[in-house]
């Protein structure tokens, strides 16, 4: 079976629940359960796979969350399609978090990170009519370029006063953290984790496809 199909990550997850596993958001992650996973989604630059993991999610009784960008040059989160979305998404109680992109946004433009993280937040939260209790950090190609640091080792993070920092220690040093950056489960999938007990699993659901949305898939990144 193809490891990145809608069909392989509903596999993953059905044998999670069943090997005894509270699988969800990061606002409704309940550390008193002995065996949990947040399920963490980065919306980095293309809408495609979100529908379909958050129906499976949902199929399954599940929550999780979807951390969405303002800056992205790919998408725009008050479009017509994101806005759809992220409507499909709070109806079916799935969390939306915001995946900042302060660090190298401020780098480039000479700019208090904490002033355009609170800006960036303010406009997530404009948009869906709701509070934002999650964020993630997007670290794009050009912080590697430029060496550009994550937020958290420029500001002390508790000053952004979030409920959940996706980097926090809680929930990458305590937990197991598994990613599919780049298309590919360096420490391998959660089939492969399941030994452990407490997992954050970061996922990109533009990375997920079926045979027609690989063509699509390709042919956008040439255009990039
Ligand atoms: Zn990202």
């Amino acid at each position: 079976m193809n490891k990145f199909s809608f069909k392989y990550y509903k596999k993953m997850l059905k044998k999670a629940i069943s090997c005894g596993f509270t699988i969800s958001s990061f606002e409704n992650f309940d550390k008193k359960k002995k065996k949990t996973i947040i399920l963490r989604h980065d919306i980095d630059y293309s809408l495609k796979g979100i529908l379909e993991f958050a129906k499976i999610e949902n199929d399954l009784g599940v929550t999780s969350t979807y951390f969405f960008r303002v800056h992205s040059s790919k998408y725009n989160p008050f479009s017509q399609d994101c806005y759809y979305i992220l409507n499909y998404l709070k109806n079916l109680n799935h969390e939306i978090g915001l995946h900042f992109d302060s660090s190298y946004f401020s780098e480039i433009f000479k700019l208090d990170p904490i002033s355009v993280f609170n800006k960036e937040k303010i406009i997530l939260e404009t948009i869906i009519d709701k509070k934002i209790k999650s964020v993630s950090e997007h670290y794009d190609i050009y912080c590697n370029i430029f060496n550009i640091q994550k937020l958290d080792s420029q500001i002390n993070i508790k000053k952004l006063k979030i409920q959940n920092y996706a980097y926090d220690k809680k929930f990458v040093i305590d937990m197991k953290y598994i990613s599919d950056s780049n298309g590919n489960w360096r420490e391998g999938d959660i089939l492969e984790n399941l030994n452990f007990k407490r997992l954050q699993v970061l996922t990109h659901p533009e990375l997920w496809f079926d045979k027609v949305q690989f063509i699509d898939y390709l042919t956008h990144q040439k255009d990039d």
